[in-house]
Formats: structure tokens, C-alpha cells, sequence
């Protein structure tokens, strides 16, 4: 097993995850595979119980992990299905170093830091990389060096190039390069950060330096001669007009074949489907402009799969999509933003928790069902679509969601009946990949060219079994089912009108757009051209 262990300098979201998955999909066009770990050093045993205001969303993996959302990006760029054991955190090694000493596992020794949770992250680096089957392993260790929760993982990591051949390890080094007033590129921070690396006893034989524009030449000869890295392993990750273009310009700097020498790695494999996406992406020709209501719009991170997912879209029907983000709470209070809703070419509700805003994205749906917009609805968007049309079109006003109102006399969403009872925050949901059956000749069939699919999921509630002879005979239809389990909602009448319960946007790709999404993207681009009489 060849091993990269990436680590990050002067501070975080640098696009460390970027840099690293793009490394990755490098290696991946030389015909190797590439699979990577993820390392996020909080305590938390994952990231399901997190805010999206804390890292950004929560990505789902298919067997349930909820996850980093740079695992989303591994798995897009790496074209690849990664688990739960691709990330690492604190909580997780510590949950599993205390099982151990509680049964006895250590033979009455006390129980350390170094050597007991250093060998267990080392173990599951190992064991995980080794089960993946890749031929190399990217490991991702988050944090900014010289954060007191990434030592132990450092300390691993310099372990573990000690145990390996020189030839299986190599350290990279993303590092900030800041401009001062006169715009002037200073390495003084990324010179200390390497400093800081060395007295860990780690040197870096690569430094991959983030900055607005190129890096200059004087600031690269700096970097090599403070840093102690020859001028070629000085690689300038400046900032792209979109992530899809990082793989394509460390390319040309010719970082994949130094780090292939150094790891002794020969290959003449070159794949170009990545470079011909990126040139099918940047020669769009149409536009069209969607709306996504939703509830943490001032962070975009909120929604990173959902977003990447309409862009593969976008690649793949020729059109550009600018995305607007309406704060769904705008709806409600001030209805000046509802009239600027005509404006959109579709209208997508995301999944989400909580009442908050939740009327704001009912406004939304009942004006894209009224004027016949184009849209998209996932999870809590499908759910919060059939009560939009329970209430206005079966006319059961006061129906709701059990989440929302326990007391609802139409709970046309109820909780999941396996979920009552349930106290326990993290990993409780209904999570991860299940299947759906779908309906023939509806939309959905249409959509994925098959009446079977698995996609992801992240919910505790669902569309209530009693509600929907009734609902269906109003013009709504379930095209998508689990046994008695709602997967999509779809209404034919109208142009495009699709929401599914599970999350589509975790399982596209570039070049692979998920069905709903190139569908919706389709859909809107339609419609834009009818709207111009073309
Ligand atoms: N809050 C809803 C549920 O738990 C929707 C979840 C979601 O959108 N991911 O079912």
C-alpha cells in the first residue's frame, strides 16, 4: 500500500479536500486506484449530530456513515463508493481504545496516548486502506498543524513513515500563502508551519501553496529554500474559477509524476474523461436560474452535494445554472420575495430539521405547483410537498408533519414507526442506501431508465401509508416505493414536478449526473427557452 498523508498549514478552509481529491483523481487517470481516509480530530464520534453552520452538510455514505462532507468530494472525484471507516475522529479512536481497556485488552498495562491510541489510529489506517483494495491511500488530516486535538494523529503519522519503506510514504504540505497591502505573496505563516511540522519529527516532501493568484516566482524559491523542498515539489494551487479545474492545472505543474517517483510508481495509463468534462463545463452555452429555498443559505457548504449535483447536471444538458439561495424565512415575513419568484427557471427545496422556515418553502412549492416551475423536492422538500398539497389542493388545511405538530388532525408525515421511542441523537436515523421500486411509465422510470434503484437516505419521518389512496386520487403519485414506504412524489400534470425522500445528490457524479437532478436541469432549460418563445 502506497500511502499520501496530507496535512494543512496557517489555517483551515484552505480547500485542503480539494487539493488532496484532486491528487487523487491525478492518479486515478494513471490507471491506479485510489481510495482516501479522512482525518477530523473533534471529539465527536461523527458528524451526524453536527449543525451544518459547524462544518458545512452532513454527506451520507451507502452503508449510513454520516460523514465530512470532503468524503463527498473524495467520492465525486475519485468516482468511488467510500464507508464509515474512511473517517477517522477522535471520538472514534477513543470510543474504541476505552472498549478495550474495559475488557481487559491491555494486560493490566496503563493505558496512553503513545504507544495505545497512536497504534489504534495506525491500525485502522491500515486495516481500512488494505480492505478498500486500492493500490494507494490519501490521508486527509484535518485541522491546521499545531491544533493540541491533531497531535496524536501527527505522532501516527511520523510512526508510521518510520515503520514503512521510504518508497510507501510521502508527506504533502498544503499551506496558505498570504498577499500583504501591496499585494506582495509572503511565506512568512506557511515557513512556520513547515517549522512547526519538522519539531514533530514530520518533513514534507511536497508543499502545495493556496493563494489568490499564481504563485510568483520569488515567493516559490522562498518556500523551497526555508521549507528545505526542491523548487518542482513547490506546487502553486491557486484559486480556480471552478474546483473541477484543480486536477487539470497541478497536473500541468507535474506533481502526479513526482509524486509517482518518489512513491516508485510507472505508469503510461492517461485517462482524459476528467479533462474533457471540464472542457464540456466551461462551453456551456445556455443559463438558466434556479432558486434553492432553504434555511442555512448564508453558508453554501450547507449544501455542497446539492449544488455539485445540479452542476453535473448543468454539464451534462450544455447549461450553465446560477444558483440564487432564498432564506425560506424571507418567504414568510416580508412577501416582497415572493413576487421575485417568477423569476426562477426551477425552484428546489432541500432536506432539512426543524420547523423554522418551513412555511417560507411552502409558499415556494405552492407557487412552482401553481404557475408550473420546474421543481425539485428532497426529503424534508418531498415531505413538505405533500403537505403543500394536502392542505391547498385536498383541502385538509390544518395537515402537518408529526415533527411539527404532534397534534396535527392530518399528519399526512408521521415519524417512522421504528423511530418512536428513540432517545439517542447520533446514527439513529433511517440511513444509507435502500431501494426503491418505481412505478412504470411514471417520470421517475422515465428518469432512471429502470424501475429499480438504491439511493441514500437521512430521515426520521415519512409520508403517512393512510394518507395516500387519498392523496393520490387528487393528481399527486408515488412512483417510488419501499414495501409501504413513500420514496418519490411526483404530480404528471405539471411540467416537472419531482421529490423523493431519499437524498439523489449524494450519489452524483461529474460525467454522471444523478437522474432527478439532470432531469430538473433539463426541465428547467425547457422551460427557459419556452419562456423566451424559442
Ligand atoms: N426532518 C425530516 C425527517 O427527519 C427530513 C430530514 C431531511 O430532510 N434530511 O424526516
Amino acid at each position: 500500500m502506497k500511502y499520501i498523508v496530507v496535512t494543512g498549514g496557517v489555517m483551515s478552509g484552505l480547500g485542503k479536500g480539494i487539493t488532496i481529491a484532486s491528487i487523487g483523481r491525478n492518479l486515478k487517470n494513471k490507471g491506479y486506484n485510489v481510495t482516501a481516509i479522512k482525518i477530523d480530530p473533534y471529539i465527536n464520534i461523527d458528524a451526524g449530530t453536527m449543525s451544518p453552520y459547524q462544518h458545512g452538510e452532513v454527506f451520507v455514505l451507502k452503508d449510513g456513515g454520516e460523514v465530512d462532507l470532503d468524503l463527498g468530494n473524495y467520492e465525486r472525484f475519485l468516482d468511488t463508493e467510500l464507508t464509515r471507516d474512511h473517517n477517522l475522529t477522535t471520538g472514534k479512536i477513543y470510543q474504541e481504545v476505552i472498549t478495550k481497556e474495559r475488557r481487559g485488552d491491555y494486560l493490566g498495562k496503563t493505558v496512553q496516548i503513545i504507544p495505545h491510541v497512536t497504534n489504534e489510529i495506525k491500525s485502522r489506517i491500515r486495516k481500512v486502506a488494505a480492505r478498500s483494495g486500492a493500490d494507494i491511500c490519501l490521508v486527509e488530516i484535518g485541522g491546521t498543524v499545531g491544533d493540541i486535538e491533531s497531535m496524536p494523529f501527527l505522532e501516527a503519522a511520523r510512526q508510521m513513515h518510520r515503520e514503512e519503506p521510504p518508497e510507501n510514504i510521502v508527506f504533502t504540505h498544503v499551506t496558505l500563502i498570504v498577499e500583504d497591502l501591496q499585494g506582495e505573496q509572503k511565506t512568512k505563516p506557511s515557513q512556520h508551519s513547515v517549522k512547526e511540522l519538522r519539531a514533530l519529527g514530520l518533513s514534507p516532501a511536497v508543499i502545495v501553496a493556496r493563494s489568490k493568484s499564481p504563485l510568483q516566482e520569488s515567493a516559490k524559491e522562498k518556500i523551497s529554500l526555508f521549507c528545505d523542498v526542491p523548487q518542482e515539489l513547490v506546487i502553486s494551487a491557486y484559486d480556480a474559477n471552478d474546483i473541477y479545474e484543480v486536477p487539470l492545472f497541478i497536473e500541468e505543474q507535474g506533481l502526479t509524476t513526482q509524486l509517482m517517483k518518489h512513491l516508485k510508481l510507472e505508469s503510461n495509463v492517461e485517462n482524459y474523461e476528467w479533462r474533457d468534462m471540464v472542457t464540456r463545463m466551461k462551453s456551456t452555452t445556455e443559463e438558466v436560474k434556479l432558486a434553492i429555498v432553504g434555511k442555512y443559505t448564508n453558508l453554501e457548504d450547507s449544501y455542497l452535494s446539492i449544488l455539485e449535483a445540479v452542476k453535473h447536471g448543468g454539464v451534462d444538458s450544455g447549461c450553465r445554472v446560477e444558483v440564487n439561495m432564498v432564506e425560506s424565512e424571507t418567504l414568510e415575513e416580508d412577501s416582497d420575495e415572493v413576487p421575485k419568484l417568477p423569476l426562477f427557471d426551477g425552484i428546489l427545496i432541500p432536506g432539512g430539521f426543524g420547523e423554522r422556515g418551513t412555511e417560507g418553502k411552502m409558499l415556494a412549492i405552492k407557487f412552482a405547483r401553481e404557475n408550473d416551475i420546474p421543481f425539485l423536492g428532497i426529503c424534508l422538500g418531498m415531505q413538505l410537498a405533500v403537505i403543500e398539497f394536502a392542505r391547498n389542493v385536498v383541502n385538509l388545511r390544518k395537515a402537518n408533519s408529526t415533527e411539527f405538530d404532534e397534534d396535527t388532525p392530518y399528519p399526512v408525515i408521521d415519524i417512522l414507526p421504528e423511530q418512536t421511542g428513540i432517545v439517542e441523537m447520533g446514527g439513529t436515523m433511517r440511513l444509507g442506501d435502500y431501494e426503491a421500486f418505481l412505478k412504470e411509465g411514471s417520470t421517475a422510470a422515465k428518469l432512471y431508465g429502470s424501475n429499480y434503484i438504491v439511493e441514500r437516505h437521512r430521515h426520521r419521518y415519512e409520508v403517512n401509508p393512510e394518507f395516500v389512496d387519498k392523496l393520490e386520487s387528487f393528481g399527486i403519485l408515488f412512483s417510488g416505493k419501499n414495501k409501504n414506504r413513500m420514496e418519490i412524489a411526483e404530480i404528471p400534470s405539471k411540467r416537472f414536478f419531482f421529490a423523493s425522500q431519499f437524498h439523489p445528490e449524494f450519489r452524483s457524479r461529474p460525467g454522471r449526473p444523478s437522474p432527478p437532478f439532470n432531469g430538473f436541469v433539463k426541465a428547467m432549460c425547457k422551460y427557459r427557452k419556452e419562456k423566451e418563445g424559442r
